[in-house]
């Protein structure tokens, strides 16, 4: 299931009332789109001696990912524990310090819960994360051979092309577009990043029926279907 805004709401009451003991205030909910957290807290920084008040906190659950119902429950209380020790003024040297581990420990015990420290999207989200969406990918092959991958921002594409274009460890670079949601699990980058794809063959397989494009001056272009690829450098 998907976080709504009801869903979340009705359960942060639920819980507040019984692991909180209805010690929580009520803070605004929302319900995000963001793909690399799954639940967050934000709240305003307060001034030495200024009491927190609830309308200085937003609680926020994504709803990118279909995940099972406990799943999602265990996000919403994983925000709610930050909540109850940034309300009562309870410090950790990290967000996820003693404090929070011996809260979050106690709950899994006493409610049967499976919180955990670990927001990262895992292999497993990845895969179900089907949504389709537009990707500009660029294949990086560096003079020791390997292939990287990066998933680029729109708005970056000519200046990653023309800074790939004077690195020296770079051999070439492709440019695709592709709308599988395989490429979801790869963040849309602002800052050049590399990444290396483990599975070389599933790449392949993708870029196959990716659509192979190129640049030339200022335009991103598909380029024709008949190209002898030993043509596809030259612009
Ligand atoms: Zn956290």
């Amino acid at each position: 299931m998907r976080a709504s805004h009801q869903f979340i709401t009705e359960k942060f009451q639920e819980f507040n009332r019984i692991i909180f003991n209805g010690s929580l205030p009520d803070v605004r909910i929302a319900v995000s789109n963001a793909r690399t957290r799954l639940g967050y807290l934000k709240y305003v920084r307060l001034r030495p001696g200024q009491k927190p008040a609830p309308g200085h906190y937003t609680l926020a659950v994504s709803r990118y990912y279909d995940v099972d119902r406990p799943e999602l429950e265990d996000t919403l209380i994983h925000e709610m524990i930050h909540l109850y020790l940034h309300w009562n003024g309870i410090n950790d040297p990290t967000p996820h310090g003693p404090n929070f581990i011996a809260m979050m420990e106690s709950v899994n015990c006493r409610y049967g819960r499976r919180i955990t420290v670990s927001s990262r999207t895992t292999e497993q989200k990845a895969e179900s994360d089907t949504n389709i969406r537009m990707h500009y990918l660029t294949t990086v092959r560096l003079r020791g051979g390997e292939r990287t991958l990066t998933v680029c921002a729109r708005t970056r594409i000519f200046e990653f092309d023309d800074m790939l274009g004077r690195m020296p460890g770079v051999e070439s670079r492709e440019w695709y577009v592709s709308t599988d949601p395989w490429f979801n699990r790869y963040p849309s980058v602002r800052t050049l990043k590399l990444y290396k794809v483990p599975d070389q063959e599933k790449l392949d397989s993708l870029l196959a029926t990716a659509i192979r494009c190129e640049i030339a001056g200022k335009i991103f272009r598909p380029i024709p279907p008949g190209t002898p690829a030993d043509k596809k450098h030259f612009f």
